[in-house]
Formats: structure tokens, C-alpha cells, sequence
């Protein structure tokens, strides 16, 4: 019988938008084979290469660096363009996205100096900026982060009191409506003179409302403005608090102690390829950067898996690369990606180095995760009045935090965790 094409509709969730947005598509089925996975890609393709399309047509914004182009810059950096489509590759990959689209991540990455952005410093170490741009041998995010249009960012601007304070306003205005606002710090709520900033000593809090009311998108980058971080630990002085807490605009948390240069960056980049906010977890994630526990992809969990322990720093066990759960990582209960993308050019990583994860990336680790050192399975309980307050973003990490508080009692028990009373 002679094949024929059939056209049908369909209704699929799209993995890139929120969960609830679902998109009508119609696709043919042909004798070519393809199929609705190939015709949605190729839609999808075709969208974002549009929306770079009219965003390459926007003036270039950056007025300090002659208007060269990423390529030139990275050149300079001595970063060729093979190198440069392999960290698009890397990130495309991240972004759930599959890797034909690289070419299309290379561009959003390109166009990055036409997207303005107003970083603003609330309480904190600015060790999330510091991370960032402060590499003696810059990585390609390092290079980027440095590229793009920084309207505001009170670490590497020259201006400062009353000059500073008309940049800001002069960002907002003329860029109202366009701009992405990223936040680095906790910020005191009600008790808001805590913390002031400025010639005319606005509060934090004043201005992060007022910044949001104009932006684009709202990032609070770093633990300190995603759950308010260690100024927010117990007892709180100043009662600090999360942006979300702050303003009534929806916020993507960009969490970690620093957060990943490629969390961050792959969030800008998101959001240049789509124009919308990510999916996210329960605690406002994008779920393609913290969908995953750091246990679910560590080279040690192979140990773990047949209980064999680092059982104190420097044993013979650690020299074997054992696991660190006794020693106190916070792996099982911590969504992040360093497991996958590692840190600095993706040589190595806190638990590849031979410390446990500290669950940075989770809201109140300081209070909950610590001490650092100490396995969590011993007052796990107590800590997390039993179900977990460590809850994960969704369904499915509860169900595997409960697989994995199961393994870790199992664990325990089997090789002495648990003293007995
Ligand atoms: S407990 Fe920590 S070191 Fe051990 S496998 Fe899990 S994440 Fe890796
Ligand atoms: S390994 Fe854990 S503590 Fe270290 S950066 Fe990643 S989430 Fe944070």
C-alpha cells in the first residue's frame, strides 16, 4: 500500500515554557520519517533564530569597548571559535535544548551586549560577582559575563554617590520595560534602614521595588537573594530576606554560595533565546540547572551505593576517592549541576577536590545543613521534622529524596552511623 502523508494537530507540553502553557502544533507524518519531535524542533528552531533575528536589529548598547563583537573579544582572550561552540554546545545541552541548536546559543551569546542589565547589591559578600569576573584566567561565561550591557553594577563602575545614583535612574528610564534586574544579597524586611545604599541612602528594599517595577525579568542571583543566605541564619539580626519576599514581581532564583558562572550565564542566555522565564521547582529554580541532586550525578556515588566511606579527612579512604557521606555532604539532599559542569573551565569541583557538598543551593543551609562536616542522616528526624524540609522541587524529588533517606538510613545502620543511645 503506497504511503501517504497524513497531517494531524497536536497538543504537547512544551518543555521550555511553564508547565501549564501548552502549545497546539500541526505536524505531518510522511514517509520520510518525519515526526512530531522533528517538526516541533524544527518550529522551535525557526522561533528562536526569528527572536535573535529581531534582537541583532537592536542597537548595540555597550559604549566602552569600541563595539567589538564577542568574537573579537574572545579572540583577544586568546578563546577560538571551536572552543567557543563547544562551551554553546555545553550549555545548549544544559538548557535541555538538543545540540543542534548550539549554533543558535553561539548567537543569544553574541547578542548579549544588546540586552541591558541593572545588578544591584543588597547584603552580601558580592562573592557571587567576585566569582564571576574576578577569574585570573577568565573562562568563556567570565567573558561574556563581561561583555554583556551592565548598565549598573556598583562593583565595576566607576561612578559613585550622587553619579551612581543618576546612572541607575538614567538606566531605568531609558531602558524601561527591557532590562533584566539581577540582585546579589539578602535584604532587611520591615527593619528595611538595616540596610541602605546610596547618596540619598535609599533603602535596599526601596530600591530593589523600584528597579523591579520597570525590569523585563528578575533574577535574585546567589543564595543571599534567593532565601536570603547567611545573613539570613539564625537568629537574623536584621531580618533579611529573600527578593521574593521584597518585591511582588515573579523572581527566578539563581541560588548557590557562589552560584555557578554557567547558572548564570545559562540563565541569561535562556532568556535571550526565549524571551520568557524558565520552567522551575518549587523553590523558584530553573529546573534545567537544579533539576538533579548533586548525589543522583557524583563520581562517588558508586561508592556510596556499596558503603564504602571516607571515614575521616586524610584516611586511607580518602586517597581511594571514596564517599564523602560521613564526612558530611549534603549531595543526597542538594539540587544543583556542579556534579555535571564542575567549576573553574570545568576542571574540578568542591566534592572532586575531596569535601563533601555544604547544600549551598538550598533555602536556610546554613541553619539546616550545618555543621558542614557532620553527616545530616544523624539528626535527620529532628532537622527535617521527618518528611524534609528539604522537600525537592517537585513530585518526582520527593520520591527520590524518600528513596535516597532510605539508602541513607540503610547505609547508616549498616556501617555504624547511628550511635546507639
Ligand atoms: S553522599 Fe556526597 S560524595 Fe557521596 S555519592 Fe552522594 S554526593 Fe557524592
Ligand atoms: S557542590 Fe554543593 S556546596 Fe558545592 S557549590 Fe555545588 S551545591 Fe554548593
Amino acid at each position: 500500500m503506497e504511503k501517504m502523508a497524513t497531517r494531524q494537530n497536536a497538543v504537547i507540553n512544551h518543555p521550555q515554557t511553564s508547565d501549564s502553557k501548552r502549545v497546539t502544533l500541526n505536524y505531518t507524518q510522511n514517509p520520510q520519517g518525519d515526526n512530531l519531535e522533528f517538526t516541533t524542533k524544527k518550529g522551535l528552531f525557526r522561533k528562536i533564530k526569528a527572536r535573535l533575528e529581531s534582537l541583532s536589529k537592536l542597537p548595540y548598547l555597550r559604549k566602552d569597548k569600541n563595539k567589538e563583537e564577542l568574537s573579537e573579544v574572545l579572540l583577544k582572550k586568546g578563546v577560538q571559535r571551536r572552543d567557543f561552540m563547544k562551551w554553546a554546545a555545553v550549555i545548549t545541552t544544559s538548557l535541555g535544548l538538543p545540540a543542534s541548536f548550539a549554533p543558535l546559543t553561539a548567537r543569544a551569546a553574541e547578542l548579549a551586549g544588546r540586552v541591558p542589565i541593572i545588578w544591584l547589591h543588597m547584603a552580601e559578600c558580592t562573592g557571587c560577582s567576585e566569582s564571576l569576573l574576578r577569574s585570573e584566567d577568565p573562562g568563556i561565561d567570565s567573558i561574556i559575563f563581561d561583555y554583556v550591557s551592565m548598565e549598573y553594577h556598583e562593583t565595576i563602575m566607576a561612578a559613585s554617590g550622587y553619579q551612581a545614583e543618576k546612572s541607575l535612574e538614567d538606566a531605568v528610564k531609558t531602558y524601561s520595560g527591557r532590562y533584566i534586574m539581577m540582585v546579589e544579597g539578602g535584604i532587611p524586611k520591615n527593619t528595611e534602614y538595616f540596610l541602605t545604599v546610596g547618596a540619598h541612602g535609599r533603602t535596599g528594599a526601596e530600591e530593589c521595588r523600584h528597579v523591579a517595577e520597570h525590569a523585563a525579568a528578575i533574577f535574585a542571583i546567589g543564595t543571599c537573594s534567593s532565601f536570603g543566605g547567611v545573613q539570613a541564619a539564625a537568629p537574623n539580626p536584621t531580618n533579611a530576606q529573600p527578593l521574593t519576599e521584597i518585591i511582588s514581581k515573579r523572581v527566578i532564583n539563581i541560588p548557590g554560595c557562589p552560584p555557578s558562572e554557567k547558572n548564570i550565564v545559562g540563565a541569561l542566555i535562556h532568556y535571550i533565546l526565549f524571551q520568557e522565564l524558565p520552567a522551575v521547582d518549587a523553590f523558584n529554580r530553573p529546573k534545567w540547572a537544579y533539576g538533579h541532586r548533586i548525589h543522583d550525578l557524583c563520581e562517588r556515588r558508586g561508592h556510596f551505593d556499596a558503603g564504602e566511606f571516607v571515614q575521616s579527612f586524610g584516611d586511607e579512604n580518602a586517597t581511594k576517592g571514596f564517599c564523602l557521606y560521613k564526612v558530611g555532604c549534603k549531595g543526597p539532599y542538594t539540587f544543583n549541576n556542579c556534579s555535571k559542569l564542575r567549576f573553574n573551565s570545568h576542571t574540578n569541583w568542591p566534592i572532586g577536590a575531596g569535601h563533601g557538598c555544604i547544600g549551598c543551593s538550598e533555602p536556610n543551609f546554613w541553619d539546616t545543613m550545618s555543621p558542614f562536616e557532620v553527616p545530616l542522616g544523624n539528626r535527620y528526624q529532628t532537622a527535617f521534622s521527618g518528611a524534609g524540609a528539604d522537600r525537592t522541587a517537585d513530585t518526582v524529588g520527593i520520591v527520590l529524596l524518600g528513596v535516597t533517606a532510605i539508602g541513607i538510613a540503610a547505609h547508616a545502620a549498616l556501617s555504624g552511623v547511628i550511635k546507639p543511645k
